[in-house]
């Protein structure tokens, strides 16, 4: 840091809101800031997927806060919140909901402010509005809610609040109660002894916004009973009035095809995956592991090979990108490509070529190496002569088959390094597998008691296509479901409700 040492140097201090809980629900500024980070010190209601946005190199402190198991007092948040903006650094404090609705985000910024440390708010989606949102309840509705108040169920020290129960029974605002699911049938008497009607609508959600979001609705009279009946744990919040009742029509997110689900995404490359991007649009919850990265080589593409070849073979998206990057590099002119004849393996790899506006001569009707082969037999005249474009260390039976009737050179690409991974997984409804490298460089590291979700099938194995269904089950994974063609599409078939 090249201003540790000056003194009267200081970092500023961000107190963010992290939103209620889906990662998806943090503002652009609060992400753009964790991105900036050089220390996060974060709460346990904001979702630790966040601090993958994180530098690498940034520290991140847990500071607790869970009822009862304390982790670090408020005094000491305090002055760690000074201790790292002294040297320099750029802290977020990363708070779940608003930093302000019973986050004590007030009182960190009057400490910092006393320090004279700077510091800026960026307010977050509040568990107390998107929580019953998520749960299809409107926190106000034209005729039925004219306003709302947010009520915590216990003060300061943990004790219960003293709530004005007669002002409350008498509006027609609808009640958010946050920590308050151990006081549930303390504040529902309370709202009936001071005049409330027994019948009024009641609702309690848990993990809102989460794949893991329950909801009971009942009445004042019977959702005490009710919850402990469906077990909900916290974090949870409970909603009171007639806005409860709109539930049936505005409930959006558990009634999404996957709501409820978690899938595993193994991935090569760092850009989010299209499959994830479709799991989680559908309500699913989604770990990504990426097991690969691509390099490509620059100088794989010569000029002599290229007027050599009368057909030029694809069999990857990664394969087209790096065929042409490599061209780029040899200063390869683009009319060269003008007499070749294009292959690819499937629909994704024709859409990259296109990309580069080439259109493939030949697509074969079912997306795999076989097929491909087969096609290719049917179209290439004997004297003709195949480029064929593969990862390196990639095993390809079909092109010594083609050796047999053909002239053919393979031309190595790309490769598909290993990378670490070093996430901490769950257990999961699915895992979508896309290679059999994939399948190798996770299962291969996952200890025996990750494994047993697997090979005992409470996690199924989707699989892009045969090869990865042979390593599948080489690592005893007894679920496993293969596409019927190649493709991301064809995967998301494979589970589809
Ligand atoms: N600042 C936070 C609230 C902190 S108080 C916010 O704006 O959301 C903590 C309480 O918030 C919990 O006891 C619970 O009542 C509620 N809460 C926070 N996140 C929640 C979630 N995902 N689901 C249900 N309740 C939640």
């Amino acid at each position: 840091m090249k201003n540790e040492m000056k003194t009267g140097c200081s970092g500023t201090v961000y107190l963010v809101g992290a939103g209620p809980g889906d990662e998806g629900l943090i503002t652009v500024r609060g992400r753009k800031l964790i991105e900036e980070a050089d220390v996060i010190i974060y709460d346990h209601l904001a979702n630790p997927v966040l601090l993958e946005y994180a530098k690498k190199e940034c520290e991140k402190i847990y500071a607790g806060k869970e009822n009862r198991h304390h982790t670090m007092r408020q005094e000491e948040i305090n002055s760690l919140l000074v201790q790292k903006a002294k040297q320099c650094k750029t802290v977020v404090r990363l708070k779940g909901g608003d930093v302000y609705v019973f986050g004590r985000g007030g009182e960190e910024g009057i400490y910092l402010n006393e320090q004279g440390i700077p510091f800026e708010v960026v307010p977050g989606v509040s568990s107390a509005i998107a929580g019953p949102a998520y749960a299809g309840i409107p926190i106000t509705h034209r005729g039925i809610s004219r306003g709302f108040q947010v009520i915590t169920a216990h003060n300061q020290n943990g004790q219960p609040a003293d709530i004005d129960f007669a002002a409350l029974a008498k509006s027609q605002d609808t009640c958010v109660f946050l920590m308050g699911l151990t006081k549930l049938g303390e504040l529902a008497a309370g709202l009936i002894q001071a005049g409330k009607s027994p019948s009024c609508p009641a609702a309690v959600i848990s993990n809102a916004t989460l794949w893991n979001q329950r909801t009971c609705t009942g009445t004042l009279e019977t959702i005490e009973h009710q919850v402990r009946e469906s077990s909900l744990m916290p974090p949870a919040l409970i909603v009171v009035g007639d806005v409860v009742n709109l539930r049936p029509a505005l409930n959006f997110f558990e009634r999404m095809p996957y709501f409820g689900k978690r899938y595993l995404v193994t991935k090569v490359g760092e850009e989010i995956s299209f499959l994830t991007n479709v799991l989680r649009e559908q309500g699913a919850y989604v770990t990504e592991v990426q097991t690969g990265e691509i390099k490509f080589f620059s100088d794989a593409v010569k000029p002599e090979l290229l007027s050599w070849a009368d057909w030029i073979v694809l069999t990857s998206r990664h394969g087209v990108e790096a065929f042409f990057a490599s061209a780029k590099a040899q200063k390869i002119d683009v009319r060269t490509l003008s007499n070749k004849k294009f292959a690819v393996v499937g629909r994704k790899t024709a859409e990259t070529l296109e990309e580069h506006d080439i259109y493939a001569d030949l697509i074969p009707m079912s997306f795999d190496s076989e097929s491909l082969r087969k096609g290719l037999e049917g179209a290439v005249k004997p004297e003709e002569h195949i480029l064929y474009g593969i990862p390196k260390g990639g095993r390809n039976k079909e092109i010594s088959i083609l050796r047999e009737q053909y002239s053919v050179q393979e031309l190595c690409l790309y490769e598909n390094r290993e990378c670490c991974l070093q996430k901490k997984l769950q257990e999961y409804d699915g895992a979508f597998f896309t290679c059999a490298s994939s399948v190798t460089r996770l299962l291969g590291k996952l200890k025996e008691e990750e494994l047993e979700p697997f090979r005992t099938g409470r996690t199924e194995a989707i699989s892009i296509g045969k090869h990865t269904t042979w390593e599948l089950e080489r690592f005893g994974v007894l679920k496993i479901r293969q596409a019927l063609s190649s493709t991301y599409e064809e995967l998301l078939m494979a589970i589809s409700p």
